[in-house]
């Protein structure tokens, strides 16, 4: 794909698109959307298998129509690739069409495996190009992409930024060290890792005897995907004050696109490349629409992708949109992402987050940043502690600190945790670089969302057998 040409002063990548009227908009969604289902109807045997058994048509007439077509989730593809073919029944073309896959992490269950055509990979560029601009990426950056490349869909984001015209520096998921070798000597304008690691980065820096502010001087923007602390004000604040760069946020899902949602300098939500996904929010035990700006969890359906399309995907994060036009004049909606499904717990009725714990350890100077949550089960009720860091050299009793974690938490969550355990500085050991386990999930009696859906599928299923 040819670099596209676009001013340097100019605000938007691509205006006509970025802040396209709403109601022109739905009618862009609706003709792709017509187009994608019958596609995806006509060359997945997945899709024609149980559209025909629902007795779904696969034509339709207004948006809302996709409410009637069943969802998928990641256990359809793992069920489906490899059945018939190498990608399997969702894949919509040959694999000679497929030029490039990428697999999910694989951090629970079999990896799956990503396909694109070459009109997918050239579309997910266009939609980083679009990404990159929107945090003020021009042609005279330099961007140092720190984003692993191994089987990984964030690692060819960096062509998005080459495409704009920014200089690509593919450093990749390396150590430390190497990596604050290649910014002191390349002076990057721009820079992209996880939170947890930009976080990391800037400790070791510190240790290492540099000046982040001062050797990274150069360094104007970071962005920071793959968890949820991206959305965390005090997470990203505190990346901010290490490295005196301004930090947006980025996610996106390998099942679609490396990237299809970022920040824009309002930094409201992540805007989504609304013209080429659908975003719909349901009630994760029912599976029903819930209104804009209440919680659940994200259905992603793609409206362009050829090789393999996801129709109504249920993408296991809870979270909520907004669909007014922002600040920033952009016409795409905002999604916010509160975390996992299946890292949400309940206690005493209360929905937590370890977001919300993030937040809360984040914000208060006295702790290092780092934290540990785990939660378990006692005499049949869910409970959580938090294991948080004291800051170096700080002379605060261990008690105290605790005392106003507990607090802190019980004020910003709803509810106290059963303990707050207080370690010194880099004792918690959390920090693996580039992917961070601070989650332990100790939970035997119910895996609360998960149950909460199984029971309301089976409920359903009742009842739809009952009419
Ligand atoms: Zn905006």
């Amino acid at each position: 794909m040819a670099k596209k040409n676009v001013p340097y002063d100019q605000k938007y990548y691509d205006p006509e698109v970025e802040c396209m009227p709403r109601e022109e908009l739905e009618k862009l969604q609706l003709e792709r959307l017509k187009d994608e289902l019958v596609w995806a109807y006509e060359n997945s045997a997945y899709y024609k298998r149980t559209w025909d058994a629902a007795g779904i048509d696969p034509h339709i007439e207004t948006l809302d129509d996709l409410v009637k077509f069943p969802f998928i989730n990641k256990q359809t593809e793992r069920d489906t690739q490899g059945v018939g073919s190498f990608f399997g029944e969702l894949c919509c073309v040959p694999e000679d069409d497929v030029v490039f896959m990428a697999t999910s992490s694989g951090s629970t269950g079999v990896p799956t495996m990503s396909p694109f055509s070459q009109h997918d990979f050239d579309e997910f560029m266009k939609a980083e190009s679009r990404l990159f601009w929107q945090t003020g990426m021009r042609p005279n950056d330099r961007y140092l992409h720190g984003m692993n490349f191994a089987l990984y869909v964030g690692g060819p984001c960096v062509i998005g930024a080459q495409e704009l015209g920014a200089l690509g520096i593919w450093v990749g998921a390396v150590p430390s060290d190497r990596l604050l070798w290649a910014m002191k000597h390349y002076q990057p304008t721009q820079f992209w890792s996880s939170p947890s690691y930009a976080w990391l980065l800037g400790q070791k820096a510190i240790e290492k005897g540099y000046d982040p502010k001062k050797d990274f001087a150069n360094l104007r923007t970071i962005i920071i995907s793959g968890e949820p602390g991206g959305s965390i004000p005090t997470t990203r604040k505190a990346i901010e004050d290490i490295w005196g760069a301004s930090v947006y946020d980025f996610f996106g899902l390998s099942d679609i696109y490396g990237a299809c949602a970022g920040m824009c300098e309002y930094k409201d939500g992540l805007h989504i490349i609304e013209d080429q996904i659908l975003v719909e929010i349901v009630d994760p035990a029912t599976g029903l629409r819930v209104p804009d700006c209440e919680k659940g969890e994200i259905v992603y359906t793609t409206l362009t992708k050829r090789s393999r399309p996801m129709i109504r995907f249920r993408s296991g994060d809870i979270g909520w949109v907004n669909r007014e036009k922002c600040q920033c004049g952009r016409t795409m909606t905002r999604i916010y992402i509160s975390g996992r499904k299946d890292e949400m717990f309940i206690v005493s009725a209360v929905n937590v987050f370890p977001s919300d714990i993030e937040y809360v350890v984040r914000q208060d100077s006295g702790l290092s940043g780092e934290y540990r949550i785990r939660v378990y089960d006692e005499k049949f009720t869910t409970k959580y502690e938090v294991s948080v860091e004291r800051v170096f050299g700080s002379e605060e009793s261990y008690d105290e600190i605790a005392k106003r974690v507990e607090n802190n938490l019980k004020t910003h969550t709803g509810v106290r945790p059963a303990k707050v355990i207080v370690f010194d500085t880099d004792k918690l050991n959390v920090s693996a670089e580039h992917k961070a386990s601070r989650f332990i999930d100790e939970r035997t009696s119910v895996k609360d969302a998960h149950a909460v859906v199984e029971h309301s599928k089976e409920a359903a299923a009742a009842k739809k057998e009952g009419e």
